[in-house]
């Protein structure tokens, strides 16, 4: 019994000692392994380490050949080296710069005085133009500015009253005593005179626009027909003949010939107040 629980005892222990023995040994080569295993992860990566810095620049190749395979990055190495080149290109133009600036910097002199004079001229050129525009006008507005038929006067009637006449009251009046001088109110032509009914004597002169002014009532005329006048020229004087309650000058303003219109207004367009 005692050697059956010896042997099963020994067999016990050696079963026993064969699977410790056993753990032993499976543990020993582990635990040798782990310590194996720990330095090799840095040394491996040392060595990655180690690879890249020695041939950065068969690394970089070695990148690029992958990179090459991929479009999108393909593109982005074109666009860098299309930098690179602009870069080397601008050098390139620094240096040459440098080498040349004193020629280049006289050469550039000359092209700026040659542009400067050039731009000058044109300068000029466009003021000319302006300042004869300028001109041109200020005459012609002075040409259709008009003056006043009488240096003395106050106006008694005005366009579109009713009254005495008979439908409205187609021009102005200006009163004033008989034989004050009446003028013309811009540069024409005299196209009519006469006696013209109730209008009494009656001066009719065509403006270069074809407008005519009508001046009426006067006791004498000054002027002839087809004779040229110029605006201030004293073409007849004040009077009483016609359809009349005391001296004036009735006038009339009417475009083109046409019917009349209101010469207050039409003085006032050509720059003058009555
Ligand atoms: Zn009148």
């Amino acid at each position: 019994m005692g050697n059956h629980r010896a042997e099963r005892g020994s067999r016990r222990s050696t079963s026993a000692a064969g699977p410790v023995a056993g753990k032993r040994r499976a543990a020993t080569p582990q635990r040798t392994l782990i310590p194996r295993a720990l330095p090799s992860a840095p040394l491996i990566a040392g060595v990655a380490v180690l690879a890249v810095s020695a041939g950065g620049a068969v690394s970089a190749a070695d990148a690029g050949s992958q990179r090459t395979s991929d479009g999108v990055l393909r593109a982005a190495g074109a666009i860098s080296s299309a930098a690179g080149t602009e870069a080397l290109s601008r050098r390139e133009a620094v240096v040459s710069r440098d080498s040349h600036r004193e020629a280049a910097d006289e050469a550039a002199d000359a092209e700026l005085v040659a542009l400067a004079e050039k731009q000058a001229a044109a300068h000029q050129a466009r003021l000319d133009a302006i300042r004869q525009a300028a001109e041109k006008q200020a005459a012609k507005i002075k040409e259709n500015k008009w003056v006043l038929p009488m240096s003395s006067y106050s106006l008694t009637a005005t366009f579109g009253e009713y009254g005495l006449w008979a439908s409205y009251h187609t021009g102005l009046d200006f009163n004033g005593d008989s034989g004050d001088p009446i003028m013309a109110v811009a540069n024409g032509t005299i196209t009519s005179t006469g006696y013209d009914g109730s209008y009494g004597n009656k001066t009719v002169l065509t403006l270069d626009d074809g407008t005519e002014i009508w001046f009426c009532h006067q006791t004498s005329i000054h002027v002839s027909v087809g004779e040229r006048v110029n605006g201030g020229d004293v073409i007849g004087t004040v009077g009483t003949t016609g359809n009349v309650t005391g001296s004036h000058l009735h006038l009339e303003v009417r475009p083109g010939g046409g019917g009349p219109v209101n010469p207050f207004d039409a003085f006032v367009e050509h720059g003058i107040v009555p």
